[in-house]
């Protein structure tokens, strides 16, 4: 038995024989031409042929992967027809009286170079891009076309790396997972493995030779391991595991599509929290009716600057589009206390968890504040968007942030930019402050969402951090419970919704008792959708 470790993408267990994948290269020679006119338009019908194919790919990726996962195709297309690289292959061409082939292989290299050397990551990433759409050029120009895999049975592929285009190429129903010797995990074929489920395992150093090929494998994406040739008592544990989660996840799965209803016919939503537009996938897996959380400062805690206006506006925009069209809450920066970046400078605190924190650091430094909501506000035209403000104390605070959303979609109006001019607003209730003037904050706002897990350390006046509380921090408290129903029946009592999105929102326990008391959305981890859409299902009111 032979163990390799690598970086795991997608959590699972996989376990059938290895499918070693090697890319059909054409080799490009360099053939001397003399009608460099007839090369050109032989370049021109290859790029039309190309984009064909992507369409077709995109069509395909759509069905499986959805929208956003599909979009890469989109962007190949765009590649194909972009002017710089047309006029560089048009270039080489006509100044070296070459063949069309040559003189796309050529422009790929250099253009995959260029990226390749470019300091953000992200377009480090583009260079692979680039060299799958050169490979298509060429292969449309020779005649050939990039293929999937040859099997029979269902397959762990191995591979050196993964174009995006070669991933959804291939048939998902003889992909058991994905392995990759080199690769980011920010490339679009990790993002798209996530999407489609398979577990898979990358910068994993399994040997790409004929030796292994369609030898016994198990890849655990859990453990981050591929275990070739696996012992017996591997395999049988494994196996186990396999039988394990194939067994809940088929139980579970039977329930997407269905409702969230009582056998008494209670009705509530189940939406997902998300902290990274990486967790999209899992909220479509899962069958999520929206997003009730995206914890937007993970956007701030993954930079080392302040994200642009339009860095977030991109991110924003594409969880309002993946979603299409169903909710999406984006909370305001909640940055403070445990979330921590360097940049924002915020002074060292005795009490960091009661301190500068969320919206006060929002209302104190307006210009952070502004920018993130010009996003969000921009993002809003391309989806059904809501924004959530985080640790809200007084209705002072709600009024001013109100002023500031108003001034802000002034400026949009200035500048002719769309939004959702209907935009829900809604504030989180965590202290124990909000949940006692939750009547005069329910006629503030459209919603209340309710962050159990600060509203628990705050009401028993226990640190969520502090490990050796554990035993005493108790949600399930009398005092919490009860909080839980002057909530709901204040947002009702002024025509607000209210939803759970903190940790005990997923809390089997309570599912019922919190469909007894009214609330109208659960907003939890996407794993924890479906089986809490189970114990509803099995329940009743009555
Ligand atoms: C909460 O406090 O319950 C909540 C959802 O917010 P966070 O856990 O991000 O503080
Ligand atoms: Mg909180």
């Amino acid at each position: 038995m032979m163990i390799y470790e690598g970086k795991s993408v997608f959590e699972g267990i996989a376990i059938g024989p290895l499918y070693i994948y090697k890319k059909e290269m054409q080799s490009v020679k360099r053939v001397k031409v003399e009608d460099t006119e007839a090369e050109k338009a032989r370049y021109k019908e290859a790029r039309d042929k190309a984009i064909e194919e992507l369409k077709v790919l995109y069509d395909k990726a759509v069905i499986e992967v959805g929208e956003s996962g599909a979009e890469i195709f989109e962007a190949h297309q765009l590649m194909v027809d972009d002017e710089d690289f047309i006029e560089s292959a048009e270039g080489i061409i006509d100044t070296e009286n070459v063949n069309a082939e040559y003189a796309v292989a050529q422009t790929g290299d250099n253009f995959a170079k260029m990226f390749s050397e470019m300091e953000e990551e992200y377009f480090r990433g583009r260079a692979a891009d680039i060299k799958d759409i050169t490979e298509r050029i060429i292969n449309a120009l020779c005649g050939g076309s990039l293929g999937g895999i040859k099997s029979d049975e269902p397959v762990i592929v191995v591979a050196d790396d993964l174009a995006p285009s070669e991933t959804v190429q291939m048939d998902k129903s003889k992909i058991l997972s994905f392995v990759t010797v080199h690769g980011s995990a920010n490339s679009h074929t990790s993002i798209l493995a996530k999407t489609m489920g398979i577990p898979a395992v990358i910068s994993c150093p399994v040997p790409l030779s004929d030796e292994v090929n369609g030898h016994m494998a198990i890849v655990d994406g859990y453990e981050s391991k591929i275990y070739v040739d696996p012992d017996e008592d591997v395999l049988v544990a494994k196996r186990k595991l396999l039988l394990e989660e194939e067994k809940k996840k088929n139980l579970l799965d039977t329930l997407k599509g269905k409702e969230n209803v009582t056998l008494d016919g209670h009705k509530i939503n189940l939406y997902a929290n998300i902290g990274d537009i990486k967790d999209l996938g899992l909220v479509l897996q899962n069958d999520a009716g929206g997003i009730g959380l995206f914890r937007s400062e993970f956007i701030y805690l993954g930079s080392n600057d302040y994200p642009t206006e339009e860095e977030q506006f991109q991110i924003y925009k594409q969880v309002a589009q993946t979603l299409a069209g169903k909710k999406v809450i984006i909370r305001t920066l909640d940055i403070g206390a445990d979330k921590q970046a360097d940049y924002f400078k915020l002074p060292k605190e005795e009490n960091p968890a009661m301190g500068l924190r969320a919206i006060r650091i929002c209302l104190s430094r307006p210009e952070i504040f502004i920018t993130q909501l010009r996003a969000i506000l921009r993002a809003s035209a391309f989806g059904k968007i809501s924004i959530m403000f985080p640790m809200i104390i007084s209705v002072e605070e709600v009024k001013k942030i109100k002023e500031i959303v108003e001034s802000v979609k002034k400026e949009l109006d200035k500048d002719g930019i769309s939004y959702d001019k209907d935009i829900e607003l809604g504030v989180m209730i965590e202290t124990p402050a909000a949940v006692m003037i939750a009547d005069d904050l329910a006629k503030e706002v459209d919603f209340f969402s309710v962050g159990t897990n600060d509203l628990t350390q705050y009401t028993l006046a226990l640190d969520r951090q502090n490990q050796s509380l554990d035993d005493f921090y108790n949600p399930h408290h009398p005092a919490i419970l009860k909080m839980l129903k002057m909530i709901v029946d204040a947002a009702h009592k002024h025509g607000a919704w209210a939803g759970i999105c903190g940790e005990l929102g997923a809390d089997l326990k309570l599912t019922k008792e919190f469909l007894a008391m009214g609330y109208d959305e659960l907003s939890v981890s996407p794993s924890r959708i479906l089986p809490i859409r189970k114990k509803i299902r099995e329940s009743s009111l009555t």
